[in-house]
């Protein structure tokens, strides 16, 4: 195999219902299952086909494909065999999605926090979140359907927190005909960055009152009823696309990921399904020969995955809870659609990797917004996500739960660009009460305005560039040399 060449293996994907385990062939699109309405994954009935290569193989396949100047096998796609390898090179979307790099904490960030971590840059994907990796197997998975039933107009509709919205906006106007695109958000709770992206790329944009999962609600309604393709995560495509990140991981540390702990924030519970879902695919191929540990991170008002797992194993069970207003807002989710993925994957993952291999840990809105600004003051990009994760290794830590020798991976799952608003309500003291999050005032920073507006009206670029230099040395107490 090579890699400037298309893979030659095909699968058959098939829906398994995680409610009654029905199946059903992946040729038609399906959120729940029509007979109980639990939610589905995806599944290759020939991914044993896989096994006969050794995993050896499909590492040094996969280290090839890393550097293909192929277009399709560029992005999320170099790990095709394991994503949804029925599509074929014309229908592969890609827009520079994944490959995203992990940047080892920063000396002194290290030093400050005493931990041994990196951050994974999702947030440089190209509309600057992880989702775009699910987008891009989604919307490859939806050119395919186009084909084969030539669609003449496939209306795309997500709810959003935010990102999904500027995810799915960005891949439709890229694809065009016959897909248009549609984004529900809740009114008020995305940031202006995020609102920015959908309107940009195009979309139509409608907002509703309340907060996603109230938007989710609607959306769930209209996917029953009418012909739209549904873009948020209870479409399984996007999970499979989301594997990548895992795959990523391991590939950077040289498929060796013994000993690490990869923190993942949980909102709608995709994301964290698509990473253990991925690392067990790899575990089961022979790629890696040990699972990494798993941390799940929730904010105190957004917690009902942590709830479920905090509680002692005999009487868990699963409520959604009312969330309160959030810094993480794109994981501000009190009822996560992919719940039972989580619970699925994490017994498969705790069964291979031990009870110590799944966990979820739980953060304060003050740690988040403190963990996300010392981060960022020490060169990292990390929005308030990442600072979650931040915040939730070194609870973990705090509660013996990661030890000496273990080295974390911290998914910043957006840019902090995106979150900037929450920056400067931290500099500013201007938090609403509700957040709960009272500013360390040594670290807040703002703009000095040197001279007057004025200064610059009827002097020469010479006598300002003096002006302005003196200034510069006063504030500074420079010394000549
Ligand atoms: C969507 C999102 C999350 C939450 O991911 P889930 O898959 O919903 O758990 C976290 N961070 C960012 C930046 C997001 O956009
Ligand atoms: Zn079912």
């Amino acid at each position: 195999m090579q890699g400037k060449e298309f893979p030659a293996h095909r699968g058959r994907m098939e829906y398994v219902c995680l409610g009654c385990g029905a199946r059903r062939p992946g040729d038609s699109l399906l959120y729940t299952c029509p007979d109980c309405g639990s939610v589905l994954l995806l599944e290759d009935l020939d991914f044993s086909e896989l096994k006969k290569t050794p995993g050896t193989e499909w590492r040094r396949i996969f280290d090839e494909r890393a550097a293909t100047p192929h277009t399709a096998l560029r992005g999320i796609f170099r790990f095709y065999e394991m994503l949804a390898p029925m599509l074929e090179e014309e229908d592969i979307v890609c827009l520079g999605e994944g490959q995203t790099p992990i940047v080892e904490a920063s000396p002194s960030l290290r030093a400050a926090t005493g931990v041994d971590f990196a951050y994974k840059n999702d947030g440089q994907n190209p509309s600057a979140s992880f989702k775009d990796r699910g987008m891009a197997c989604a919307f490859s998975y939806l050119k395919w359907l186009c084909r084969r039933n030539r669609w003449d107009e496939v209306l795309t509709v997500c709810a959003s927190t935010g990102d999904t919205s500027a995810a799915a906006a960005m891949y439709a106007a890229y694809v065009g005909a016959p897909l248009k695109s549609v984004v529900l958000l809740p009114h008020g709770k995305v940031t202006p960055q995020q609102l920015s992206q959908p309107l940009g790329s195009g979309a139509t944009v409608l907002e509703l009152p309340g907060v996603f999962d109230d938007c989710m609600k609607v959306v769930e309604l209209l996917a029953e009823k009418y012909r739209v393709a549904l873009l948020n995560s209870k479409n399984s495509w996007r999970i499979l696309g989301q594997e990548s990140y895992a795959y990523e991981v391991a590939q950077w540390y040289n498929w060796n990921v013994t000993g690490q702990c990869v923190f993942v924030p949980v909102g709608n519970a995709g994301n964290i399904t698509a990473v253990m879902s991925g690392f067990l695919k790899m575990l089961d191929l022979g790629i890696i020969t040990d699972l990494p540990r798993v941390f799940g991170v929730q904010s105190e008002h957004a917690d009902p995955v942590w709830r479920y797992y905090d509680a002692p194993k005999e009487n868990r069970q699963w409520k959604p809870v009312t969330v309160q207003p959030s810094v993480a807002q794109a994981a501000m989710i009190g009822n996560p659609v992919s719940f039972p993925r989580v619970k699925r994957l994490a017994e498969r993952f705790i069964e291979a990797g031990g009870e110590r291999a799944f966990q979820v840990v739980r953060v304060t809105e003050q740690q988040i917004m403190d963990a996300m600004i010392q981060a960022n003051r020490h060169g990292h990009i990390a929005c308030t996500q990442g600072g979650e994760c931040l915040a939730g290794l070194l609870n973990a830590r705090s509660l013996g739960l990661f030890g000496e020798g273990e080295h974390a991976v911290l998914d910043a799952t957006a840019h902090s660009l995106k979150f900037s608003g929450f920056q400067n309500m931290y500099f500013t003291d201007g938090f609403p009460p509700e957040y709960g999050v009272t500013p360390d005032k040594r670290l807040a920073n703002k703009p000095e305005l040197l001279l007057p507006e004025s200064a610059r009206r009827g002097v020469d670029v010479a006598t300002f560039a003096r002006l302005g230099a003196d200034a510069v040395v006063k504030r500074l107490d420079l010394q000549a040399k």
